[in-house]
């Protein structure tokens, strides 16, 4: 788990742009399970944040001084701005970030419109192939990205089955969300639940947690199902490497295919998914829930609320 010694706060002033350069002042920032791997001094698909670094994140905010016709003074921008208050974008040295349209609302933007809602939309659709008529299980199904990959499988006409942590979150999974039935999986048997709301298998499962909720739905997988690699929080905080999958094999006897992703894969493709789901809130088929959690200062102590599950939806900070 992270705690507050992880992190130190510094002042600093507030950068000045230099040509092609804007100042963002950040309003929201995202908490994503993956900072947990990018604070750990390994090499994988980002490089680590180094002791000292500004630590990496997605945020959003409005610019507040600009030297950049791209970033005009009061739009909003979204990019890896990091857990700061005022960031540089643009030009040679500011952080990679875009601007958004007018008008947009900010937390949509951070979630449903982010990474988050990108991830659901790209992970379903183009690693999972999911299908109207299909079964699909979600787990991590009243997070962030598992209630939007759930909302979307329901759209395209699949039969959705959420797992998630407590008999509320499961109940809001199927009264709110719409999902055809949820499984709680701190009640016990995994495995023994899939078999009975998944009787004739499953066609896509898309697998935000790993472990033994990933063991017991490789075992109830249907013939050439698909398993969407999305992330594995149940190991992120864990001191050694979990056990490898003791179903494993059932890739091969099942003829499963199991594929992984990072959202940073579609960068082209971003907008496509933003506009879709987009349309698809619109028209009331997609809620977005935002958990909020109070003030920079709290973000080293929330960012575990991700894995004790103390979260509902996306978990974001608010400056
Ligand atoms: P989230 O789902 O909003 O929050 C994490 C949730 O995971 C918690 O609320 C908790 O819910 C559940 N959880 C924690 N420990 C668990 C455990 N041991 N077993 C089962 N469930 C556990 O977070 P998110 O940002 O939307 O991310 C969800 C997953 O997507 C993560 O694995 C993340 O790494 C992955 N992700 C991948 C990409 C990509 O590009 N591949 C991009 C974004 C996110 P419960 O109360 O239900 O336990």
């Amino acid at each position: 788990m992270f705690t507050d010694e992880c992190f130190e706060v510094v002042e600093a002033e507030i950068p000045e742009p230099a040509d092609g350069e804007a100042v963002v002042k950040i309003e929201y920032f995202s908490l994503d399970p993956a900072m947990r791997g990018w604070a750990r001094d390994e090499p994988s698909y980002l490089p680590p944040v180094q002791i000292g670094e500004v630590m990496r994140g997605a945020g959003i905010g409005r610019v507040v001084a600009s030297k950049n016709d791209a970033f005009p003074v009061g739009g909003a921008v979204t990019g890896l701005l990091g857990w700061q208050e005022y960031a540089l974008v643009g030009g040679t040295t500011g952080a990679l970030a875009n601007p958004l349209p007018d008008g947009i609302d900010l937390l949509d933007a951070v979630s449903l419109y982010g990474s988050t809602g990108i991830t659901a939309y790209f992970g379903l659709f183009d690693i999972g192939e999911a299908k109207e008529g299909e079964t699909l299980v979600v787990s991590g199904a009243a997070g962030g990205v598992g209630s939007i990959a759930g909302q979307i499988g329901k759209i395209i006409g699949c039969r959705v089955v959420g797992i998630a942590g407590g008999p509320e979150k499961c109940r809001w999974v199927v009264d709110e969300l719409g999902f055809d039935d949820c499984i709680d999986y701190k009640a016990g048997n995994v495995g023994a639940a899939l078999r009975e709301k998944c009787p004739g298998g499953i066609d896509v499962y898309f697998d935000n947690v790993g472990g033994d909720i990933l063991d017991a739905a490789l075992e109830e997988m249907k013939d050439f199902g698909r398993i969407v690699a999305c992330g594995m929080i149940s190991g992120y905080t864990a001191a050694e490497r979990p056990p490898g999958p003791r179903n494993i094999f059932r890739i091969v006897t099942k003829r499963l295919r199991m594929q992984g992703f990072i959202v940073i894969d579609f960068l082209p493709r971003f907008a496509e998914a933003a506009m879709q789901l987009g349309v698809w809130a619109a028209e009331g088929k997609i809620k977005n829930k935002v958990h909020v959690v109070d003030g920079f200062l709290s973000a080293p102590t929330a960012i575990n609320m991700l894995f004790t599950g103390e979260n509902t939806g996306k978990l974001v900070v608010k400056l």
